[in-house]
């Protein structure tokens, strides 16, 4: 981000804006919709600017901006587009320490100005770095169809009564409240009866809340999936939009953190100062500790948490505090890699089981049954392996797995940096030394990529679709 987005107190403070043409007139349409003092200078303006002035909108001065001028601006716009006008309007707004706008050009601007979807006071500012006016807009039509013109008029009676509104506890009982008000009451009430039945409607909402009975907390043990935020299920965005409090894994993406409520409270239960992991009492106590205050919890496991997610430590504690809770399922790392390299985990007259296996657990390396893994055509999708690798490939191959059986190691499945390594039971633990993969890894017994060129990228598809 190389533009930080905030929202600048204007009114009664001062704009000034250079220029009286067609680049000016459109910015002063939008400047025309703040409370701010507006001065323009011009010496030919365009004649609805002159009416502008007639009507007191803005004040205008038929000459060139000087130094003078600048002292309280609060910002400049420079839309004389001419360079020249544009260098030397820069050069005041700068001398004065004024945040300053050249019309159309981006690398000379101090600011930029977004495109605005208005529904005053609710404001949603759409900015593209200058990278692609066109998406801007797109994005701007599809904002407008969708958020209804009565935003405005509900989100200002809302404003009036929000000290009445604070009759109700912080927190989730009051965000309760406000999303009834916005999204069911208030909009019923203002079609039905205008704006004053919207304020009754608001008294009797209010009493009905403050009546009800407080919800009881709840743990939500989620799954996020391999990495990709697309590949979370609606259920799990349901959840993390309505947490109070998130507890994840290390393993968890920044880009699905960001999908929970901005209120919410992060914690990261992999987190160093805990040491390497937070022990498991510590995050079955925080869990209870945050339910029992009658907050939605989410506690966020990377993939589906029905998989190495010591899910059953957690439910029993859960459990016995008397906390309710529910699992969401995800989608768990080796259907994510599999689907990386084009295979499918099973397949008729090769293997109709698949075995799912971890390379170490607390108390080390892990002995499994390695005379039937090691049978022909048995395909493993083993977890935790990459430091593994070496006594598993001994292990298989002194049970008289083929040394050619292919194997194939997938790193960060689903994300960006997604890595595939080919390699066979005979070469795994040296070629996973060789290639040093980065990021949680599985390993895929039994499996090799299916042939690149077979596949269509995954945006190329999309872009084809019909
Ligand atoms: N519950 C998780 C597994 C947790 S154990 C799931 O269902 O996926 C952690 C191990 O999962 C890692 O050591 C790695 O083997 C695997 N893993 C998790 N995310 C991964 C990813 N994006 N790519 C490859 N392996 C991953």
């Amino acid at each position: 981000m190389k533009h930080f987005p905030i929202f600048l107190a204007v009114e009664n403070r001062r704009i000034l804006l250079s220029g009286g043409g067609g680049a000016a007139l459109a910015k002063l349409r939008l400047l025309m919709k703040t409370g701010a003092r507006i001065e323009v200078f011009a010496d030919a303006p365009a004649p609805e600017i002159a009416d502008w002035a007639a009507a007191g909108k803005l004040l205008l001065h038929p000459r060139e901006m000087r130094p003078c001028d600048l002292p309280g601006a609060v910002l400049v716009y420079a839309a004389d587009e001419d360079d020249a006008h544009d260098a030397r309007i820069k050069r005041l707004a700068e001398a004065a320490g004024v945040l300053v706008n050249i019309v159309d050009n981006l690398k000379d601007s101090a600011f930029i100005t977004p495109a605005i979807v208005d529904r005053d006071p609710v404001t949603v500012a759409i900015g593209t770095e200058g990278a692609a006016p066109v998406l801007a807009r797109a994005i701007k039509r599809d904002l407008e169809d969708r958020l209804p013109v009565t935003l405005g008029p509900l989100a200002r009676i809302g404003k009036a009564f929000r000290s009445a509104a604070e009759a109700l506890p912080f927190g989730r009982k009051r965000r309760d409240f406000w999303a009834d008000y916005y999204f069911d009451e208030g909009p019923r009430a203002l079609a039905d009866s205008g704006p004053e039945g919207v304020e009754k409607a608001l008294g009797r909402l209010l009493a009905r809340h403050l009546c009800a009975p407080t919800r009881a907390g709840h743990v939500a043990l989620l799954g996020a999936g391999p990495g990709d935020p697309e590949l979370l299920t609606l259920k799990a965005r349901k959840a993390l939009d309505a947490a109070d409090v998130v507890i994840h894994d290390r393993l968890v993406t920044p880009e699905i953190l960001d999908l929970a409520r901005r209120e919410a409270v992060l914690i990261d239960a992999g987190k160093q100062g805990f040491g390497r992991h937070t022990p498991q009492e510590d995050i079955n106590r925080l869990m209870i500790e945050h339910a029992r205050k009658g907050l939605q919890v989410v506690r966020l496991k990377s993939g589906d948490p029905v998989i190495y997610g010591r899910l059953d430590e957690e439910i029993d504690a859960l459990g016995a505090a008397g906390v309710t809770w529910s699992i969401v399922p995800g989608i768990t790392a080796a259907s994510a890699a599999a689907a990386g390299i084009g295979q499918s985990l099973t397949r008729r007259g090769r293997n109709s089981a698949l075995r799912i296996l971890t390379g170490h657990d607390t108390a080390g390396f892990v002995e499994q049954d390695w005379a039937a893994l090691a049978r022909p055509g048995t395909v493993a999708a083993i977890y935790m392996a990459k430091r593994g690798a070496r006594f598993l490939q001994g292990r298989l191959l002194m049970h008289g797995a083929a040394a050619e059986t292919p194997v194939t190691i997938v790193a960060n499945a689903s994300r960006p940096d997604q890595r595939s390594l080919a390699s066979s039971l005979a070469t795994l633990a040296a070629d996973l030394d060789d290639a040093g993969l980065l990021g949680p890894a599985i390993i895929l017994y039994g499996l090799a990529p299916r042939a690149a060129e077979a596949r269509l990228p995954e945006l190329q598809e999309l872009a084809n679709a019909p």
